[in-house]
């Protein structure tokens, strides 16, 4: 029973609720009249603009075809590890949808990228006196030497940084497998936050175990939540320092070794894996392009990455980005808007290893004029806006294109972004623009077995694509 205060309060609670209810339901119907009163988003906007832009929100919200086109990417295709075959596939397919599509020039980049190979599942367990054997889901972190078919085996030392390793020093630590195991800090807004303060144990924990003589490194996987997946990603090696094998480990397995480790500090770790570096193969960016009716020597380019990571379907990483770039130029052709500039998409290769793809792409290009790339890496989610680097003006004029996308929820126009791809065009003198998602599930699924089509929700997807086609739209039409 609710207490009489109790009940006010929450009679009072549910009178705010349902104003506040009333507020976002005429907000959503302002958005889908893209016009206010005065016949604008905001009064301050060019009808005709907010009118293109309620369209192009529109006509992506109905489609279903991008979404199919993941599905196919995603089932038919699979994971495309830079190098694989898969890779290729999604190559030829990325390169068939674009000619399909009536563009002005399709084409391929063509580029040596490695061929790393995982080889085997991946097997591991640990053997403690109190606790018996018990096996982890692990994974080989991309780019990893193999055990051997033996395997490794030995004690564990486990860490929460570099620096506790440096003070145990060679004497503790050679001969064992060391166990990096800082979890991520779960506090900031952005999971991006929390994959970064501790995915540096997995791209150099390898090089710091050789340093002090361990002979393999168990990573925890570099992500916020809490499940049995292994996450994998790139690592890399010291040319001056031995190669030792390394494996990332689930979060809940690492939580689970650390509780075995407290109890028994002598129990034994085994794991084996095959991955292997073949030769180098030529692999390919994939490209297709609008050319501009008035400056066509004048660029604005949307990307995302073909390739993924083999655990799972490469589907919020960077499945949607690429489907997302494609969607874009349907919807600018749908809507009969012939632009300015050249609109070019670039399905870039190998983000994930050696950003092999973005490199080729930022040299062979250097001598044409970008005045903007946008790119989508951030996963399908939500769309919160867009993160902009370049000069203030570029930046100012960008800010100031805020008020057609509040309409659609979109409120982050912040300095600070671009893109790893796009990164190598810094000095090209293109304004850089991330997309900005929602980023609280992105990595529950990245770069682990979960990154799969079911996670991806069409509505989401499509509201990303309408807001870069959108952004697209107002920089070619007003500059930069
Ligand atoms: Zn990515």
């Amino acid at each position: 029973m609710i207490r009489i205060l109790d009940k006010f309060v929450f009679l009072h609670i549910m009178k705010i609720k349902h104003l506040l209810y009333l507020t976002v339901l005429a907000a959503l119907i302002t958005g889908f009249a893209g016009k206010n009163k005065s016949g604008n988003i905001s009064g301050n906007v060019p009808q005709e603009d907010s009118l293109m832009i309620r369209n192009i929100y529109s006509e992506a919200l109905m489609s279903f075809e991008s979404y199919e086109n993941l599905r196919y990417l995603c089932k038919n295709i699979g994971g495309r590890l830079t190098g694989s075959p898969e890779a290729e596939k999604g190559v030829n397919w990325v390169f068939e949808i674009l000619k399909g599509m009536n563009l002005d020039n399709v084409y391929l980049q063509e580029f040596p990228v490695r061929n790393w190979v995982r080889g085997d599942k991946e097997y591991a367990f640990a053997e403690s006196k109190k606790y018996g054997k018990k096996e982890f889901n692990v994974c080989a972190l991309g780019t990893s030497i193999g055990t051997g078919e033996n395997g490794v085996s030995g004690k564990v030392i486990e860490v929460k940084s570099f620096d506790e390793l440096k003070k145990l020093g060679r004497e503790n630590v050679e001969g064992k497998i060391v166990f990096f195991n800082q979890a991520a800090d779960q506090r900031g807004y952005s999971t991006g936050y929390g994959y970064g303060s501790s995915v540096y144990q997995r791209v150099r924990g390898a090089v710091e175990g050789a340093r002090y003589g361990a002979i393999g490194v168990v990573v925890r996987s570099a992500t916020v939540c809490l499940d049995d997946n292994p996450h994998t990603g790139v690592m890399h090696y010291n040319d001056s320092i031995p190669k030792i094998p390394a494996i990332g480990i689930s979060t809940m397995g690492a939580d689970e070794l650390s509780r075995m480790l407290s109890d028994d500090k002598d129990l034994t770790y085994y794991f084996r894996t095959t991955s292997k570096q073949n030769d180098d193969v030529l692999s390919h960016n994939v490209i297709g392009e609008i050319k501009g009716t008035e400056k066509p020597e004048e660029v604005i380019l949307i990307g995302g990455h073909l390739d993924s990571w083999d655990l799972g379907e490469g589907a919020h990483d960077d499945g949607t980005g690429i489907i997302q770039s494609i969607e874009v130029l349907r919807l600018l052709q749908k809507l009969g808007i012939k632009p300015k500039h050249t609109i070019r998409i670039v399905a870039f290769m190998d983000e994930e290893i050696d950003q092999k793809g973005g490199r080729y792409y930022a040299e062979k290009m250097k001598n044409e004029k970008h005045i903007a790339a946008i790119e989508t890496d951030g996963g399908g989610f939500v769309p919160h806006g867009f993160s902009f680097s370049g000069t203030p003006e570029q930046i100012a004029k960008l800010k100031s294109f805020k008020e057609y996308f509040t309409p659609y929820w979109l409120h982050y126009f912040e300095n600070g972004g671009g893109g790893v791809d796009i990164s190598f065009l810094k000095n090209s003198g293109a304004a850089l623009i991330g997309l900005v998602v929602d980023s609280q599930r992105y990595f529950d699924y990245h770069h682990s077995a979960g990154d799969r089509f079911e996670t991806v929700n069409r509505r989401e997807m499509q509201l990303g694509a309408a807001a870069i086609a959108g952004l697209v739209y107002l920089i070619d039409k007003y500059g930069l």
